[in-house]
């Protein structure tokens, strides 16, 4: 019997195409995602497949580690010696011919960093890689910043990542910090459209309570200090009041107010007067010309909150 895993779906529409993408990048989720690479492989070399499932006793199912290669950063760091061990390997013709696949998995790929910031030179080595494809090769990028890579790597990788897990993994975590149900479901809406990772998830937590505190013009003193400490950060942290403000309008207009006002203890026109500002004071953060610091201060003390 062929087990089945938890990415059934997004393997099985994989596996339905005509031939595989020659490269993947895959974001966030990393167990998942080095399980999902292996799995894949696997399937695609399987000699006597269950359906599109890999059937786990054949000759290349039992040997599937002969068709992949692993990188990961070694002291915090993938080195260009790694990346040309890597391609060196999806290029040799040395593996055993049952294997019409092979793959190069890098974990964290994000870590290809070096002194030689500028040229990049592990994404460029990458980059001659992709350009001209060995046959029958896989390289699959696992990393929880989708961003890093240099356009021009990213647009020849196919992006998949395993959200619901991520935002599965997010709600056990709120529900640990005592988040009520309906608190947990609008912090779920804005991670998913800002979160990349948990750290961002902590952010978020800290950038709704201060979004909170001002609309119902509570924050207290230490709440404006770290407004005011992390001027560097008001792009962000307004993008979450933004985008949290708006789901809460989103609930009010599909008549789940009760939730709202349980969660905001305010009035949808205020709410509604707080995102204006917040749009105001994030196009002044995009010009050079005024003072944000002003602006953040006539909104803090438009909601009644003590400036310290
Ligand atoms: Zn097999």
């Amino acid at each position: 019997m062929a087990d089945t895993p938890p990415y059934l779906d997004l393997y099985q529409r994989e596996m339905g195409r005509q031939r595989p993408h020659h490269g993947y990048l895959v974001g966030s989720g990393a167990p998942l995602a080095l399980d999902f690479a292996t799995y894949f492989v696997k399937g695609l070399n399987c000699l006597d497949p269950r359906g599109v499932q890999p059937c786990g006793q054949c000759y290349c199912c039992l040997r599937e580690y002969m068709a992949i290669r692993h990188i990961e950063p070694e002291k915090g760091q993938i080195t260009i010696d790694d990346i040309r061990e890597g391609s060196d390997f999806l290029e040799s013709t040395s593996v055993d011919g049952n294997f019409r696949y092979k793959a190069l998995i890098i974990e964290q790929a994000e870590k290809m960093t070096s002194s030689d910031a500028v040229n990049r030179v592990q994404e460029n080595a990458l980059l001659k890689t992709l350009e001209e494809p060995p046959e029958g090769s896989i390289l699959f990028l696992l990393s929880d910043v989708p961003s890093f890579f240099l356009p021009t790597v990213r647009s020849r990788l196919a992006y998949i990542h395993f959200q619901p897990l991520i935002l599965e993994e997010y709600r056990r975590h709120l529900m640990d910090l005592q988040f009520s149900e309906n608190e947990i479901q609008l912090l779920l809406k804005v991670a998913d459209t800002s979160c990349t990772s948990r750290d961002d998830l902590q952010f978020i937590v800290q950038a709704v309570a201060l979004a909170r505190g001002i609309l119902a013009g509570t924050l207290d003193e230490s709440s404006m200090q770290y407004l005011m400490d992390n001027a560097d950060q008001w792009q962000r942290i307004l993008r979450v009041f933004h985008v949290y403000f708006r789901d809460a309008l989103v609930f009010v207009e599909t008549g789940k107010y009760d939730k709202v006002y349980k969660i905001l203890p305010c009035s949808p026109y205020r709410i509604i007067e707080t995102l204006q500002d917040i749009a105001k004071i994030r196009r002044i953060l995009s010009t050079t010309h005024s003072s944000p610091k002003f602006q953040m201060l006539s909104l803090l003390s438009k909601r009644r909150c003590r400036i310290a």
